[in-house]
């Protein structure tokens, strides 16, 4: 049932994938399967139903994917937060540190009313660089960071803690 679905065995872990020595988290396999999805999408907007949430935000591109439905799910609106230059109205702008150099994501500057509840979803967490990029966009316009759902995380990269400092409270579905 999908209370029950072991959604790690539906990932593909692929090596060397996009460069030597980096095992990549392939989530194809788990969204292209129907109950998987399903399964992911309850799992991740659980703790946050009954709750006000105003908008998803979800991190391009998986974040759009996952993102999009767990906003149906919530019943709330869906904010790309996108890679530099794609959006077509005005938008704030955040750099993060990537393993060589840096990288810059932005969102439309009215995307988020002044005290709006914004939940933050993406399909994993590494270092937690792009999630807390994030959530500096979202305070900037003057939004609250209701939490941040990944459906993975690789925990010894320190993500969660990361986003932890800024008071925001994350759950991932495999570790
Ligand atoms: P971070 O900024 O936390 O170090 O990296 C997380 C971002 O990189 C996310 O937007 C995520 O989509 C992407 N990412 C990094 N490594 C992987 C991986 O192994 N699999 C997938 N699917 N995404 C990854």
């Amino acid at each position: 049932s999908l209370d029950t679905l072991d959604l790690k065995s539906l990932v593909r872990t692929i090596p060397d994938y996009p460069k030597p020595g980096i095992m990549f988290r392939d989530i194809t396999t788990l969204i292209g399967h129907a109950d998987g999805f399903r399964a992911a999408i309850r799992r991740l907007a659980a703790p946050y139903e009954g709750e006000k949430i105003d908008a998803v935000a979800g991190i391009e591109a998986r974040g759009f994917i996952v993102g999009g439905a767990v906003a149906d799910r919530l019943g709330c609106g869906f904010i790309p937060i996108r890679k530099k230059g794609k959006l077509p109205w005005r938008a704030v702008g955040q750099d993060y540190q990537l393993e060589y150099g840096t990288d810059i994501i932005e969102m439309h500057e009215d995307a988020v009313k002044p005290g709006e509840r914004v939940l933050i979803v993406d399909d994993l967490i590494a270092t937690g660089g792009t999630a807390e990029a994030a959530v500096k966009l979202i305070k900037l316009v003057g939004g609250e960071v209701a939490g941040a759902a990944f459906v993975i995380d690789l925990p010894e990269l320190g993500g969660v803690a990361k986003l932890s400092a800024h008071g925001v409270r994350s759950h991932a579905l495999i570790a």
